[in-house]
């Protein structure tokens, strides 16, 4: 995911697009993510800052999740912002700030950064809904699509023990 920064760096100021369509077996993000056989889009600018080069962008993808409530399969459109700044790497020695990533001669490499904002997304969502009713503790129903006769017969084992005496 390489950038070709020789315009941008030309005068302080300027600013360059870039847009990517890739994937996670491209991005090599490994295991069963959200992400796994979703297209993901990146798109965003760079602009020279002098002495770095500020990149901002968004990661979208189409996200698979499994809702930890009710543990259906579910998907949503998920917009990820991401930035960073990237410092030219020279036979001088350069700044040691932590908070810089490196680039050398006229690219920059987002993969890392595309990479690293996907990997810390991933929990971001996980249920299917705000009002999602989960399963039903007693026999196991999705009570988002069917309801059972449960809820009302829960009573206390104790009150379970004093019915059947009754009977
Ligand atoms: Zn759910
Ligand atoms: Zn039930």
């Amino acid at each position: 995911m390489k950038i070709n920064v020789l315009q941008a760096k030309k005068a302080i100021g300027n600013v360059q697009t870039f847009e990517f369509v890739t994937s996670a077996e491209e991005l090599a993000i490994e295991g069963e993510t959200p992400w796994k056989s979703s297209v993901i889009y990146v798109e965003g600018k760079l602009i020279n800052n002098g002495r770095v080069i500020a990149v901002e962008g968004l990661v979208s993808a189409k996200a698979q999740y499994q809702c930890g409530c009710c543990l259906e399969d579910f998907s949503a459109n998920v917009e990820i912002p991401f930035s960073d700044n990237f410092q030219q790497v020279t036979d001088e020695a350069s700044d040691n700030e932590a908070d810089l990533a490196f680039y050398t001669g006229d690219e920059i490499d987002i993969a890392d950064l595309v990479r690293e904002t996907l990997i810390l997304a991933e929990p971001l969502k996980n249920v299917c809904s705000e009002s999602c009713r989960g399963l039903c503790s007693q026999c196991g129903i999705n009570l988002n699509i069917a309801q059972c006769g449960c809820q009302g017969k829960l009573i206390d084992p104790r009150f379970a023990v004093l019915q059947k005496l009754l009977k």
